[in-house]
């Protein structure tokens, strides 16, 4: 990106423009929790409920059949921004209910929900759920209560030093047992890049199924379900310059038709009797009860907006972004860097550990220059665990950080350790 496009880009973030205690400028350094969103999402939204509201999918007049448009709409564009189908994108309220709703679909065809299409899914006593060490507990936990609703076994792939799992020990977890390889895409700790070739091909050698938290790698990196080869895809648009309240499961088409529904009732069925229900094909029948419209169609526009800058375009940048942070921090004697030092082996998303001082008080130093990080464990507590750390502080950017910003940050932490007395 040109600094005329750069400038151009930020101008579209009203946020940006807001000032902090004591008329200081923001320098926003937390776009791994959430982004800021673009006028383009906010006017969508908004337009929405100004012009088009009604229930989509159902009306037949004029604006059921507008919302309608405008909802599917979005699908559409949300799928082409990651090279999938509409019909193989599913609505959520967010990354977390993508994984738990797959996790659940599981359980249910291990009850023997779905007949014989969903009998694929069925997980036996002993079967075996491989994560990695470096997930989000949103990637963790309903893995964890998968393994305890059906006797499946969970396992892991540890990290090594820079927050990544080798190939070598990618092969020596995932065995014959394996039904199910769970892994994040990209770190929202490290931002190490995960080599996703590699576990998906040892997850297919086994005919395990493959599910990849994209939630860090969709906003800032080029994604195409194609070439990942995984059957089900996580993402939310909050931290892709869209609404909360809004995720998509991107899955297989032919997985999605076999998979039994999770949340029932209302728009997921074809014929109701007072004993039982026939389902809707995908994507509506795992779509029960009014959607988040508006959010949607917010989605729609993020996803719209990235699509035009590009993605391409938008790594690219970030990349820069990713190199002026690593060297901000490697400047700074007593500060660590946790995973990938190399800018193409991660993103910008930069957490470490400065020495002597609590990751909590180092967050509120630079929180009074008017620096928002964050501070904590940034739900992965093992793999901090992994580093020996209770917690990190976190610097992560987007498409609209510009220098200024790191420079901003730069400047701030050069001052921490002095200011709680363990340096000069
Ligand atoms: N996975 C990763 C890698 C994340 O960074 C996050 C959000 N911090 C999630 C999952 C969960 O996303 P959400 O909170 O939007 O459901």
């Amino acid at each position: 990106l040109s600094a005329a496009e750069l400038a151009r880009i930020r101008a579209d973030f009203p946020l940006l423009k807001r000032r902090l205690r004591g008329d200081r400028p923001m320098v926003y350094l937390d776009s791994a929790a959430t982004s800021q969103k673009p006028d383009p999402v906010l006017d969508a939204e908004q337009d929405f409920y100004l012009v088009r509201n009604a229930a989509v999918h159902r009306g037949a007049h004029q604006l059921a059949q507008e919302a309608t448009e405008a909802f599917e709409g979005a699908r559409a564009t949300v799928a082409e921004l990651i090279g999938a189908q509409p019909g193989e994108i599913v609505w959520t309220s967010g990354a977390t209910a993508t994984i738990n709703l797959v996790t659940y679909a599981i359980s249910n065809a291990t009850a023997g929900r779905g007949g014989q299409a969903a009998r694929r899914f069925a997980l036996q006593p002993g079967d075996e759920i491989v994560v990695t060490e470096a997930e989000h507990h949103a990637n963790l936990v309903p893995w964890q209560e998968l393994a305890a609703r059906t006797g499946a076994v969970l396992r892991w792939i540890p990290v090594g030093e820079d927050g990544r799992v080798t190939v070598e020990d990618a092969d020596r977890i995932i065995t014959e047992r394996t039904r199910v390889v769970a892994f994040t895409h990209v770190s929202n700790v490290t931002g190490a890049i995960t080599d996703t070739a590699a576990l998906v091909r040892a997850a297919r050698s086994v005919g395990a199924l493959v599910l990849i938290d994209a939630c860090q790698s969709v906003p800032h990196l080029p994604v195409n379900v194609s070439e990942l080869g995984a059957d089900f895809v996580a993402f939310s648009a909050h931290k892709m310059l869209g609404p909360t309240g809004i995720g998509a499961l991107w899955g297989r088409a032919e997985l999605l038709a076999a998979m039994p529904p999770v949340t029932t009732g209302g728009s997921m069925v074809e014929v109701v009797t007072m004993t039982e229900a026939t389902y809707a094909p995908p994507p509506q029948r795992f779509e029960a009860g009014t959607q988040p419209v508006a959010q949607a169609i917010g989605f729609g526009a993020a996803a719209q907006y990235l699509s035009h800058l590009g993605m391409d375009a938008v790594a690219g940048h970030e990349r820069t972004i990713t190199r002026l942070l690593l060297d901000a921090v490697a400047a700074v004697p007593g500060v660590r860097v946790i995973g990938p030092t190399d800018p193409r082996d991660r993103i910008a998303v930069v957490s470490f550990v400065v020495d002597g001082v609590h990751a909590h008080d180092v967050g509120q130093y630079l929180d009074d220059a008017g620096v928002l990080v964050r501070v904590g464990h940034h739900c992965a507590q093992p793999l901090h665990r992994r580093f020996g750390v209770a917690a990190t502080t976190r610097a992560s950017a987007s498409v609209y950080t510009d220098e200024a910003d790191v420079a901003a940050f730069a400047d701030a932490l050069s001052g921490v350790r002095k200011f709680f007395g363990v340096s000069q």
